[in-house]
């Protein structure tokens, strides 16, 4: 009998009453490793009751107390980190080490969390006028929403549940119905951590939940990371609906390569960056573009990524995993046969790669393109598979000029040896995240996750500072601190002497 996914309501797990049950398959061999329900209106309902009555109480309660269930949280995530990453890893087809990176990454995050007193201090200011004080605190929204998506298990709810959570929300949780195993056990080690019953929910299932979350007038804020044409929905849709929206979306991060960059640098970094993952990380470098005479690295790129094998999540010698389904290998081969019909030099073609043993696996190969032009598909659509394309301009100027009328913002980064050349890219760049000699230059908590234009909808960014804000709300409070001798009779205006 194959385990179903419960969903957790109210502090309990339970199984869900729906007969709409989605299968999770391990990408690798197509094997049914569990039953993934939609969650019925009665369940979708209890939940938002529920977090409502743990809302209440959770947020009177002290800042110390939240930051220390984050505290007992993080010590929790890092002992179970390899566990964690065994269920990411067979859910998602990612390789162990990946997947262990995957959940450091969200532990990063709940550290970050357990700073919640310093991060939710508001200002002061004295004698604004006479005798009057000027101070602001923040304070959380109530019930936030995060629907998050497959290619991160771990870390995206962890973006976004133990900021909203310590900042003094309560939060439901809509995971990717393809990977629901680990996001459940990231919630049971959370109640396990002190967490109080109801203040984070799990529902499960797809678009219809996330429907009636994002139009429930008691949900105020929702957080969205996926692909563009869902973020735009559901930015549309929560804003319509007076709600505050982040939604992070799709990618399509340029990698500029100077003629005096570091050539092995360039080489062993770009490898990685592109097919690492099966291409499947919104940061991934998707776009080779070459500056005058770095072309000449083309050759040994395509053969330092040929060298890349995918395999599976537990063979130590595989560089990435499969396509999370076989519609995603499909959508990427898709691409492949559309670049080569439209005149692009397919010179490493993944297209019929088959891992020895795991025959049925959503495996795609290694691939490169040259003589790409932009207006080809594989260079205008996001293929979110182990596609590298590259691009060749004469100056530096000329690869800002095309990055910066790239549809996307997301990612960015320049190999170069020149100081002058990286500090004009990083003022010039239209891309909220930017790597110099760093090829996916992911910014810690500290900071924010900030991708731009098509790549984000919403206007304060994941996990740092900015999320906090997101989060909450700011009251300004203007006091007159009187001294018996001063006239309190009626007065309409603020004496400003
Ligand atoms: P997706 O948009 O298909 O799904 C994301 C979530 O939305 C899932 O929980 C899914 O159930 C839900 N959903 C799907 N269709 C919906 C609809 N019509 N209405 C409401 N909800 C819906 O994305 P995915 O395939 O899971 O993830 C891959 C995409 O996510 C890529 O485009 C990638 O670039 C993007 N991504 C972006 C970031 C970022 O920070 N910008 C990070 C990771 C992934």
């Amino acid at each position: 009998m194959i385990k179903q996914v419960p969903l957790l309501i109210n502090g309990e797990f339970i199984i869900s009453k729906s007969t709409q049950l989605i299968d999770v398959t391990n990408p690798a061999t197509q094997e049914v490793i569990a039953q993934v329900p939609c969650a019925t209106d009665e369940e979708i309902n209890l939940a938002i009751e529920t977090a409502k009555d743990a809302f209440e109480i959770w947020k009177e309660r002290s800042v110390g107390d939240r930051a220390r269930v984050m505290l007992a949280y993080q010590a929790l995530l890092k002992e179970h980190q390899e566990e964690i990453a065994t269920i990411l890893s067979k859910e998602s087809g990612k390789t162990l080490p990946d997947a262990m990176g995957d959940v450091w990454r969200g532990i990063e995050v709940v550290e970050h969390a357990a700073n919640v007193a310093s991060l939710t201090m508001g200002e002061t200011l004295e004698n604004v006028a006479r005798k009057i004080d000027c101070y602001s605190f923040t304070q959380p929204l109530g019930v936030c929403v995060g629907v998050t998506p497959f290619n991160f298990p771990a870390m995206i709810p962890l973006w976004m549940f133990p900021i909203a959570i310590a900042c003094g929300n309560a939060f439901i949780l809509k995971p990717s119905e393809q990977n629901p195993l680990t996001p459940n056990r990231l919630a049971e080690l959370f109640i396990e951590a002190g967490a109080p019953k109801g203040i984070l929910q799990v529902l499960h299932g797809t678009k219809e939940v996330v429907q009636q979350l994002l139009v429930h007038p008691d949900l105020p804020a929702i957080s969205f990371v996926g692909s563009v044409a869902v973020g735009e929905y559901i930015y549309r849709t929560g804003t319509d609906h007076m709600k505050r929206v982040q939604a992070f979306a799709g990618a399509k991060n340029h990698m500029v390569i100077m003629p005096d960059a570091a050539k092995k640098q360039v080489i062993n970094n770009i490898a990685g960056a592109s097919v690492g993952a099966a291409g499947q990380r919104c940061m991934a470098i998707s776009v080779a573009v070459f500056v005058g005479e770095s072309k000449n690295l083309i050759p040994e790129i395509k053969e330092a990524l040929a060298k890349v094998r995918p395999g599976a999540w537990d063979d130590p010698e595989a560089g990435y995993g499969p396509q999370i389904n076989p519609a995603a290998k499909e959508r990427v081969l898709k691409f492949i046969a559309e670049g080569k019909a439209a005149g692009a030099n397919c010179i490493l073609d993944g297209s019929d790669v088959v891992v020895e043993g795991l025959e049925k696996g959503n495996f795609v190969g290694p691939t490169m393109f040259t003589n790409v032009t932009t207006d080809m598909s594989i260079y205008t659509e996001e293929i979110f598979g182990p596609v590298l394309i590259t691009l060749e301009v004469e100056t530096l100027e000329d690869a800002i000029a095309l990055i910066n009328e790239n549809p996307y913002g997301n990612g960015t980064s320049i190999f170069t040896a020149s100081g002058a050349a990286a500090r004009k890219y990083q003022h010039e760049i239209k891309v909220g995240i930017v790597g110099i000699n760093v090829p996916v230059p992911v910014p810690l908590p500290m900071f924010s996750f900030t991708g731009w234009r098509k790549s984000f909808y919403g206007d304060q960014h994941a996990y740092g500072k900015q999320a906090v804000r997101f989060y909450t709300e700011t009251k300004t409070v203007t006091a007159r601190w009187f001294d018996e001798d001063i006239d309190t009779g009626v007065n309409t205006t603020i004496d400003m002497k």
